[in-house]
């Protein structure tokens, strides 16, 4: 750009973080090939910035047929995985000529291949409902499901494929992970059943380990929703950092409050620095006082409301501070230090993949 950055709030992803995590996950699940998971525009990172660090994944899974020309676009010509199958029948043009594997979860997607003429043949990732509920074919429809797609002269690889409900929970995947063995147990093909809190709980299980595994979030930094382990248990590093600076400070006197609905109020006297970063940007509005934030690097924490261009913080811990100063509303300071999008997302009562993915286009991002 040849014109200033209209406000100082930028995004910037780590491709050193990206492949370190890619790395940590491909020894969590160590005999499994991984599929760099890069569905939503690889979690808000984007799919081209993300993809230097991401290219030693065995192949990569989304959604969206725009997307798997744009990972075509950069050159890649292994694997790709529409992880929802295929929408409408002129979608299987386009998986031929893109070579995209795709899921195959209902009948409906059976009826559309068994239609469509094609001279190149197609691999499919046939789906089992074993108890999330959402896509697939329930444990007893599986089996007629996997001999109807057999028999249909334009499949050539049938690839058994599960996902679970409760990775990241206490019920853990025991159940669903029988019911699919169980269900499978004498059909040929590759299997892939783990995300990533599978193959970081479960991976040196073989029935989670299996042949593929698609581990999404902790790749990008975010520890699955666990909330007694944080990413550096997990041995993960932030790959995106959200960060601003101060373009205001003011000072509070006590009985004083802050922002809209003046939901905060001064004890005592206090120094606040105003950020340029608001829900406006993807900033979570329910964050509460008290939400993390690192002001040049120091902890300290947000007071009163999000605004839709600002959010303001408590410059008690970091009294050298003042207008330019970075604030890093999650992600990795100048100095170094982490505040993990994980601990923004649970003061906020969401999860660290809503907050990725929700980066507003006004954001401009970098990567370093
Ligand atoms: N596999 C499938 C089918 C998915 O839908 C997802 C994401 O929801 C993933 C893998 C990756 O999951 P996670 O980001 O939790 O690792």
């Amino acid at each position: 750009r040849d014109y200033p950055m209209p406000r100082p709030i930028q995004a910037t992803i780590h491709t050193e973080s990206l492949r370190h995590n890619l790395a940590r996950m491909r020894r969590a699940a160590p005999d499994a090939r991984a599929w760099g998971v890069v569905k939503a525009n690889a979690y808000g990172h984007g799919i081209e910035r993300a993809f230097e660090g991401l290219r030693g994944a065995d192949g990569f899974a989304l959604l969206d047929l725009q997307e798997a020309e744009r990972v075509r676009a950069l050159g890649w010509r292994g694997p790709i995985l529409l992880l929802e199958g295929v929408f409408e029948p002129r979608d299987l043009e386009l998986c031929s000529r893109l070579s995209l594997w795709h899921t195959v979860h209902c009948d409906e997607q059976i009826d559309m291949l068994a239609a469509h003429k094609t001279q190149l043949p197609h691999r499919v990732f046939l789906k089992m409902n074993s108890g999330m509920n959402r896509l697939g074919f329930a444990p007893h429809r599986y089996r007629a499901a996997w001999a109807r797609l057999d028999a249909l002269p334009q499949v050539d690889e049938i690839t058994l494929m599960t996902h679970f409900s409760d990775a990241d929970t206490a019920r853990g995947i025991g159940h669903q992970a029988r019911v699919f063995a169980e269900t499978t147990r004498d059909l040929p093909g590759e299997r892939t059943l783990g995300n990533s809190a599978a193959a970081l709980r479960f991976g040196q299980e073989a029935a989670v380990r299996a042949d593929w595994v698609r581990p999404g979030i902790a790749v990008y930094g975010s520890a699955p929703d666990f909330p007694e382990h944080d990413i550096a248990h997990w041995g993960l590093q932030p790959t995106m950092t959200l960060a601003s600076r101060l373009i205001a400070v003011q000072q509070l006197r006590p009985g004083d409050t802050v922002g809209y609905g003046s939901s905060f109020t001064a004890e005592a006297p206090l120094r606040i620095g105003v950020v340029a970063c608001g829900y406006a940007d993807g900033y979570p509005r329910h964050g509460p006082t008290g939400t993390p934030v690192l002001v040049d690097g120091v902890r300290t924490r947000l007071v009163g409301r999000v605004s839709m261009d600002m959010v303001t913080v408590d410059l008690t811990p970091v009294p050298q501070a003042g207008f330019g100063s970075e604030a890093t509303l999650w992600g990795r300071a100048a100095n170094g230090a982490v505040l993990p999008i994980d601990e923004v997302a649970r003061a906020a009562g969401t999860v660290g993949y809503e907050l990725m993915c929700a980066v507003a286009p006004r954001v401009p991002f970098a990567v370093d």
